[in-house]
């Protein structure tokens, strides 16, 4: 069983295709300046965002990570359209510097996308809980467009969904609706980071969404089913936009094997049905590999071997969200969110993104202190117990040692 798993696996990096990159993530705090803004005019490719019809270079910029105004101007600059940010990033001050930055280019000229968070969720049922009101909803929306600067974004994701139930959890649903009404949204979204399948379906179901925004990389032991659900998703005419392409952007926990940037955006992109992916580069010298990659989308033989290696490895940083991890655990912690947000703090070094998700979650970190031996055997290979206690201890590090 173990081999057919395997070679179906390998025949599907090959057969779905339409030197070490060194993509690492630096501080978002970093504030290199670019270098190489005269060279040759860069080939783009563009891709239709479902029925919302707009037009998307395939390549996109996640912001989640930088706190760079240069770098999103460079960006914009450079050909980028879509940028993505969310209500809570970086408490607010990401949707803050992006707006200081788009108030010096034409409404018309990008494309702006953030989303609405909110942690009453009760993590058993996989629902949001009665005090995940539609006016909770409506006020964050606010703040994050007075914070942009803008009368109008162009998606509303509702962020980070992981059940049907979630995705049409109907007080946001109104508030999504009548934040279109008013033209205040273009468009509505929904964000997933696990369980993405079921979660895709619920919004094709719904005939309300028009955007759905999913983690899609290489090493997704689910990439059929995740290929399925977006293709069923495209053909009802939603917009995909991928994100986690380079599934945590190293290999292994030691950090020293960077996954090839060009190979992990080829698989993505490979996928027709995705509009856009939104790498999430914090420097320059990686914006422009990303922009660079469209030169040449076409997914090789070696891209494959680099990729299998990549997939077979075991530890690294990304966690697939499986979620086979939280019925082996007695107490039932939230693991899959605390391996995200473990990747963001170490992968990332966004520590301001890890602190937000540790904190929208009903954790502490002792935990983990009662067993001798963690019983969690996890699909792909992490000591969950080490990584479990270092991002919870995150929790009760003072917000002024952030800014
Ligand atoms: S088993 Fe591992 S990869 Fe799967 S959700 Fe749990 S921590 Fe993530
Ligand atoms: S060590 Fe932590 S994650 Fe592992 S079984 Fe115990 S409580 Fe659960």
């Amino acid at each position: 069983m173990k081999n057919e798993k395997s070679l179906s696996r390998r025949n599907f990096l090959k057969t779905a295709a339409t030197g070490l990159g060194g993509y690492v993530f630096l501080s978002p705090n970093q504030t290199d300046t670019p270098t190489k803004t005269e060279k040759k005019k860069q080939k783009f490719v563009y891709r239709i965002l479902g029925k919302t019809g707009i037009k998307l270079p395939v390549i996109s910029m996640g912001v989640m990570n930088s706190d760079n105004p240069n770098l999103v101007k460079a960006a914009l600059d450079n050909g980028i359209v879509h940028l993505d940010t969310a209500w809570y990033y970086q408490h607010g001050r990401n949707e803050k510097m992006i707006g200081s930055v788009i108030k010096g280019y034409p409404r018309d000229s990008y494309v702006i996308a953030t989303k609405i968070h909110d942690q009453n969720r009760d993590r058993e049922t996989g629902t949001f809980t009665k005090d995940a009101t539609e006016k909770g909803f409506l006020e964050k929306f606010d703040e994050s467009m007075e914070r942009l600067g803008i009368d109008y974004v162009d998606i509303l994701y509702l962020h980070s969904s992981y059940t049907k139930a979630m995705t049409l959890h109907k007080p946001f649903l109104k508030a999504m609706e009548k934040l279109k009404k008013e033209g205040r949204t273009r468009f509505v979204g929904v964000s997933t980071h696990y369980n993405e399948p079921e979660v895709i379906q619920a919004a094709t179901d719904s005939k309300f969404y028009d955007v759905v925004l999913t983690s899609y990389n290489f090493k997704q032991d689910h990439i059929e089913q995740m290929q399925e659900a977006i293709a069923k998703a495209a053909e009802a005419g939603l917009g995909i936009v991928g994100m986690k392409t380079f599934a945590g952007g190293f290999l292994d926990e030691e950090k020293t094997k960077p996954v090839d940037p060009n190979a992990a955006i080829r698989f993505a992109l490979k996928n027709e049905n995705i509009c856009t992916i939104i790498p999430g580069f914090t420097t320059f010298d990686q914006m422009e590999i990303d922009i660079a990659a469209m030169e040449d989308l076409t997914f090789t033989e070696k891209d494959s071997k680099i990729l299998e290696l990549g997939y077979n490895s075991r530890g690294g940083v990304y966690c697939q969200g499986c979620q086979t991890c939280v019925d082996q655990c007695p107490k039932h912690l939230p693991i899959p969110d605390m391996m995200r947000a473990h990747m963001y703090a170490y992968a990332y070094k966004n520590y301001w993104e890890a602190r937000e998700l540790v904190s929208s979650l009903n954790v502490n970190s002792g935990q983990c202190d009662s067993c001798s031996e963690c019983s969690v055997k996890c699909s792909k290979g992490f000591d969950i117990k080490q990584k479990y206690t270092e991002i919870a201890a995150l929790k009760s590090v003072p917000d002024r040692l952030f800014t």
